[in-house]
């Protein structure tokens, strides 16, 4: 069976899904077509803003129940889980709020005629969505889509099956009409079957590259807009006029929030001589007060990863990067004496261009060290990677921190902190980390018709 609970702290199997057969599916995208033409393109926002505000207040009442869903399926920390469902619900309101006035017609100073744009809903968009935050991600793609007009069908990650349902329920009690927001226990070649069809107007994917080149390039073919946002390796530049304990504080939330399981964690940690000693001092000791244990467990504050085979893939490219030159500071192994998935807090070094870690998304919490000898350096390195997705800059001077931010050749960068997400920050990456933006106003644009009306 594809879609299963296996709790990583102890590789128990705690439930099961059966994938849908291909009638099963064409009855829900008929129903996700009827929902958009009848209904929901037709309501107002006042009436699309009520359901969301209501699964956004639902949400929060009920933050323990959907919180521990989290850590039950993926392994997270529970009160990492509880600052996800309370972000979700932000994001929900955010939109229910704010998608009317991103969303208004707006006139056009023309040289002649009167103009004037006016955005409408394109149908029924199809998102393939990732296990690391379970919820956040497909209210990303599921609150500006559904205030805009559009109705959504989600094939969501087969390890958390129970958030993915429980998303479902909660819009439907919060009002939504059937066919609104669909879940899909799918498999891979029916992701291909929902992108062919015809009902289908675009399609949204947050994961791998190697899921991402396959999902856009059938959306291509069909000639359907894609948005992407793929993986990443962050820079987290330290400059000589930084402060070291908030750098060194940040390095730590930066690499080891969501056990290192982030698309935004901070991945490369590219520090100027003239601190580098002090810094990888500093940040050996943080990372090695790390206390494995359940995620359950308020006191615990390494969680497992996801999976076995998420702790095998790391391990084994940690053991490639060693093999090729890396010298391990701390780390490197799993941690024995657990049964789930626990990877040691672990720093690499000596990281030679050739090394095939220098260009690797590290998914967990292993962190590449880099010594390099100024500002300049520091910018060619956080850009000499495949990816552009985040990242840091520290430095007590704001300005600098600017000017060295507008250097780096990626969607966002954050001076003085390690990446964040809130619903009013667009997020999104260039290069191998994709195309397109989510949250704020920007992520409410992607799918609908900016259609200019002329008068005369
Ligand atoms: P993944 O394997 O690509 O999975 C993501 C989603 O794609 C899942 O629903 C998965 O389904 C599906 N999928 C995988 N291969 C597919 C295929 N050939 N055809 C159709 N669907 C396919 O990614 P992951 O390993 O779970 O997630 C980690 C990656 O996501 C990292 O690279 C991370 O940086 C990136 N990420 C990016 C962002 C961002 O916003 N930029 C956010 C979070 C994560 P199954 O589960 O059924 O395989």
């Amino acid at each position: 069976m594809a879609y299963q609970s296996t709790n990583p702290y102890n590789g128990q199997i705690v439930k099961s899904f059966d994938d849908i057969d291909d009638a099963q599916l064409l009855i829900k995208l008929t129903a996700a077509q009827a929902c958009f033409d009848q209904v929901w393109r037709h309501k107002g926002f006042a009436e699309r803003k009520a359901v969301l505000s209501r699964a956004a207040a639902l949400m929060r009442e009920r933050t323990q129940e959907f919180a521990q869903l989290i850590t039950l399926e993926m392994g997270k920390l529970i009160a990492q889980s509880e600052g996800e469902v309370k972000l979700s619900a932000a994001i929900l309101d955010y939109y229910a709020e704010h998608a009317e006035s991103f969303l208004a017609p707006e006139k056009l100073n023309t040289a002649k005629g009167d103009a004037v744009v006016e955005s409408s809903p394109i149908g029924v968009l199809f998102g393939v969505e990732p296990w690391n935050y379970p919820y956040y991600q497909i209210v990303r793609f599921a609150a500006p889509n559904l205030m805009a007009g559009n109705v959504v069908m989600v094939k969501h990650a087969s390890n958390v099956p129970q958030c993915a349902l429980a998303f479902e329920r909660l819009l439907e009690e919060a009002g939504a009409p059937a066919g609104a927001y669909t879940n899909l226990f799918i498999t891979k070649d029916q992701v291909a079957k929902v992108i062919d069809d015809d009902r289908i107007r675009a399609v949204a994917l947050t994961g791998s590259e190697g899921a991402g080149a396959v999902v856009a390039q059938r959306a291509g073919k069909n000639l359907k807009k894609s948005t992407l946002e793929l993986g990443g390796s962050d820079a987290f530049i330290v400059l000589e006029d930084a402060d070291l304990d908030s750098a060194v504080k940040h390095a730590v939330s930066g690499r080891m929030g969501n056990s290192g399981q982030a698309c935004t964690a901070s991945k490369r940690f590219i520090v100027v001589d003239a601190l580098a000693d002090r810094f990888l001092e500093k940040f050996q000791t943080a990372l090695q007060g790390f206390e494995a244990g359940d995620p359950m467990d308020r006191k615990t504050t390494l969680a497992p990863l996801s999976s076995a085979q998420a702790l095998k893939t790391l391990l084994g490219q940690v053991d490639e990067a060693v093999s090729h030159g890396a010298r391990i500071v701390i780390g490197g192994q799993r941690i024995e004496g657990q049964s789930g998935a626990f990877m040691q807090p672990t720093i690499l070094t000596d990281i030679a261009e050739d090394n095939p870690a220098y260009l690797q998304e590290f998914f967990g919490p292993v962190a590449l060290f880099f010594r390099v000898p100024d500002e300049a350096a520091a910018v060619a390195l956080a850009n000499d990677s495949p990816f552009g997705l985040g990242g840091s800059v520290f430095t007590q001077d704001v300005e600098r921190g600017k000017r060295v931010a507008r250097q780096i050749d990626t969607g966002m960068v954050f001076i003085n902190s390690a990446a964040v997400s809130m619903p009013d920050l667009p997020f999104g990456g260039v290069k191998n980390s994709g195309y397109g933006r989510e949250l704020s106003g920007a992520g409410i644009q992607e799918f609908v018709n900016k259609k200019l009306i002329r008068v005369g």
